[in-house]
């Protein structure tokens, strides 16, 4: 049986050609039946999930965010991530780099920014734009690092230094999945005109989203290349259909689901002693209360 899982990833070694990625949906789902009863289910699914994942202590989850602008992330995060208990969740914007961000490596922050076991970090843009807006823009030129290091090939080193960084994470236990909200230009057009027109959604226009989009070409073309670079088994890139809102959070809340089962976890098992422990705390209010062991059943939940 076909996965979302597998549908939407970009399996490593592929080649991703974005034309050829769908933007938009034309089966027969509707919004209602995604919003009244598959994304809850999904989410009540994960969110369980991860508890158990708290509980166990060992894993941690990283989910990377990229897209252009007015793709849908800060939805995506609103309307999917916050099934996840605020207790073992963190979501970390990336913008522009400060100046003591910039005093150091570009990973310095992204490593501020990484989970506890247990938890999930939502990178709402990531480390990626070091190889995206970076390149696009040239920020390079002139920048703190050693002018001989700003080759030709700098690229193709940040790719490898980021896979290396992600299977280290991976080896420790620290899982990631990168999703990129693959929104068509017409799309965007139409998103941005809405900030434009509508009071409520002006504080979200930045006239950059304009300049940007003249740009389109150049980061169509380094997203093809960054995902066919580090999309690896263990550190997946997925490419999600953005143009219907609904739809995208609906495939993520799939994909996240999915990744939940296959992590396979379950509550720890207690120790001997920390079973003894429960068996006296279980008599001395059993006692307090006046109970014998037939008037548990209500407690069992
Ligand atoms: P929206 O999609 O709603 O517009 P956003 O993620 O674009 O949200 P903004 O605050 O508008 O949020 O923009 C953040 C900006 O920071 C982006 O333009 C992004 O390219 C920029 N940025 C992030 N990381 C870097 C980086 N390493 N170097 C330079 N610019 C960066
Ligand atoms: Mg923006």
């Amino acid at each position: 049986m076909s996965t979302m899982w597998d549908q939407f990833r970009v399996k490593e070694g592929d080649k991703v050609d974005l034309k050829k990625w769908d933007t938009s949906y034309k089966g027969d789902l509707t919004k209602e039946e995604v919003y009244d009863h598959l994304l809850p289910a999904n989410g009540e699914a994960f969110r369980e999930a991860q508890e158990v994942m708290y509980a166990d202590n060992q894993h941690g989850l990283i989910i990377v965010i990229q897209a252009m602008d007015a793709a849908g992330k800060d939805g995506l995060i609103k309307k999917v991530l916050t099934y996840i208990n605020p207790q073992g969740l963190k979501v970390i914007p990336f913008d522009e780099p400060t100046a003591d961000e910039q005093d150091h490596d570009y990973l310095w922050r992204c490593n501020q920014a990484l989970p506890r076991r247990g938890e999930v970090a939502v990178f709402n843009r990531s480390h990626y734009e070091d190889v995206l807006v970076t390149r696009v823009h040239k920020l390079l030129d002139g920048s703190q690092l050693p002018e001989d290091l700003v080759d030709k090939k700098i690229w193709c080193r940040r790719y490898k230094q980021i896979r290396n960084w992600e299977e280290y994470l991976e080896e420790n236990g620290f899982h990631i999945l990168k999703f990129f909200l693959h929104v068509s230009k017409n799309e965007q057009a139409e998103r941005l005109l809405e900030r434009v027109v509508q009071p409520n959604k002006n504080w979200k226009f930045s006239s950059s989203d304009i300049r940007e989009r003249k740009y389109w070409k150049e980061y169509q073309k380094i997203y093809e290349e960054l995902m066919e670079e580090t999309s690896t088994d263990g550190a997946p890139w997925f490419i999600i259909p953005a143009d219907r809102k609904w739809y995208t959070r609906y495939v993520v809340s799939e994909i996240l689901k999915e990744f939940f089962q296959k992590l396979d976890i379950t509550y720890p098992k207690l120790a001997k002693e920390e079973e003894d422990l429960l068996a006296d705390a279980k008599e001395s209010l059993m006692k307090d209360l006046g109970l014998k062991e037939e008037d548990l059943d209500k407690y069992r939940g």
